[in-house]
């Protein structure tokens, strides 16, 4: 009759082998790892970080009338907001994610079909105002919650229009329009 001997291999006995124990060793948890998530606050899914805010158009679209007064035969002589040309059918998105609280309101037939989405921006309320999209292109209902570069709509000619272009308007607080080029450039990241 013969015993079998299995030697065990001299590392099972040396403390300072490289092999791990199998017992609570976490190798998740980086010993860093807060130091890491404390250098990266512009995550817009952050508690802390400010909403994202962006143009409703790409930043190189040309800009055919700016914001304040202006002279021209049959326009507005005081232009509350900017006219932005991109081509007719370019989707217009919102400029920060919000609420939406009105919808082409008949008592605004000048600016044809339209969007107006309430804000908070930096702890403000802000309305911003999407104008002359085609019609039928119209995306949202009053109440719809939208993320910020949600499509509102197509671009168009409606309302008060002699070409295709976006009309932009942004009001904080809900009172008089700002400069949207000056609000947004602030803002957009
Ligand atoms: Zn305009």
């Amino acid at each position: 009759m013969s015993v079998a001997f299995v030697l065990p291999s001299a590392a099972a006995f040396d403390l300072n082998s490289t092999q791990q124990p199998s017992g609570p060793v976490q190798t998740f948890s980086a010993p860093d790892s807060a130091a890491t998530l404390a250098v990266a606050p512009r995550d817009a899914y952050g508690v802390t970080a400010p909403p994202a805010v962006q143009w409703p158009l790409p930043s190189t679209t040309p800009m055919s009338s700016d914001f304040g007064p202006r002279s021209c035969a049959g326009c507005s002589s005081d232009h509350q907001g900017i006219d932005l040309n991109a081509p007719s059918g370019t989707p217009i998105e919102a400029m920060a994610a919000g609420v939406v609280v009105e919808t082409n309101s008949p008592g605004y037939a000048s600016l044809g079909v339209h969007a107006r989405i309430q804000h908070v921006i930096d702890g403000q309320m802000v309305t911003s105002v999407y104008a002359h999209m085609q019609t039928g292109s119209m995306a949202l209902q009053v109440g719809d919650y939208v993320a910020a570069g949600q499509v509102v709509g197509l671009l168009g000619c409606t309302g008060s229009c002699t070409g295709a272009h976006l009309h932009f308007e942004v009001h904080p607080d809900g009172g008089a329009a700002v400069d949207p080029v000056a609000f947004l450039a602030a803002r957009v990241a």
